[in-house]
């Protein structure tokens, strides 16, 4: 029996140091979605490995390129009850991440994803929205009239949820409170996705040719469960993307104009 248990846990660390050596070739997407997947079933069981977490890692860290290493982005809420990396059981250098309030994606994180995808070129993209989000509850509160004043540089922030919070309250008319709230961060992940389309030809090209998988996701600050979204819907908001007249089409940036010449003295 014990000796069945110590091999069950070789084949448990196998599988959890198996992104260990360097990544060349990096993990398909899906194999980079199924060390994921793996990593928050270890942490739910409360056997989590902290794989790649150590001094070791640390000094590899600072001589390597992590373009060879990390192997997905993620972008999630700086809500205190969500740690990426440990609700993944994920290590020094695993993980490419973009924390804000309520996992909205405007300029800056739209440009954090493509550089998380493009540069450190990670398979996989997963937007993490999560159960009890302060800031979509705030902003149902305040569609529902309960909203109070907010600081001057929150409301910028937070209106990128509002279509979210808007479209759970009419696909689910008769939900008030919680419930409603909960369908609003199904909603918002999906409103983020949305926008990252939108706003990136860079990314949409990425999904469409394959090379990254994108998935949205609702971790349960309660549980640490993580439920995953539908893919199909994924697909279904790429498409509408690429019709969308408001669409970005050039995938790159103006270059910037070169620094005139010095002045001859
Ligand atoms: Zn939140």
């Amino acid at each position: 029996m014990r000796r069945l248990a110590a091999s069950a846990l070789l084949v448990c660390c196998a599988a959890a140091f198996a992104a260990d050596a360097p990544a060349k070739p990096k993990p398909s997407p899906a194999e980079a979605l199924k060390l994921l997947k793996e990593g928050n079933a270890r942490f739910l069981a409360g056997q989590s490995a902290h794989p790649r977490s150590d001094l070791e890692r640390v000094k590899l860290a600072g001589q390597a390129d992590q373009a060879d290493y990390a192997y997905a982005t993620v972008i999630a809420c700086s809500d205190s009850r969500v740690p990426v990396e440990r609700l993944f059981d994920a290590g020094v250098m695993d993980l490419f991440v973009i924390r804000v309030a309520g996992n909205v994606v405007d300029t800056d994180e739209a440009g954090s994803i493509e550089y998380g995808l493009a540069h450190v070129k990670t398979p996989v993209l997963v937007v993490l929205g999560h159960t009890q989000c302060g800031a979509v509850n705030a902003v149902t509160q305040a569609a529902l009239g309960h909203g109070h004043a907010l600081e001057r540089n929150i409301p910028p922030l937070v209106d990128n949820i509002a279509p979210a919070v808007a479209r759970a309250r009419l696909r689910f008319p008769a939900l008030k409170d919680a419930e409603l709230v909960a369908k609003g961060i199904e909603e918002n992940v999906w409103q983020s996705i949305e926008d990252l389309f939108v706003r990136s030809a860079a990314v949409r090209k990425l999904a469409k040719d394959g090379t990254v998988k994108i998935v949205g996701a609702v971790y349960d600050v309660g549980s640490a469960e993580i439920r995953w979204l539908d893919e199909a819907h994924t697909a279904k908001l790429l498409e509408e993307a690429e019709q969308n007249p408001k669409r970005a089409v050039e995938p790159m940036a103006e270059p910037a104009p070169k620094p005139e010449a010095a002045a001859k003295p």
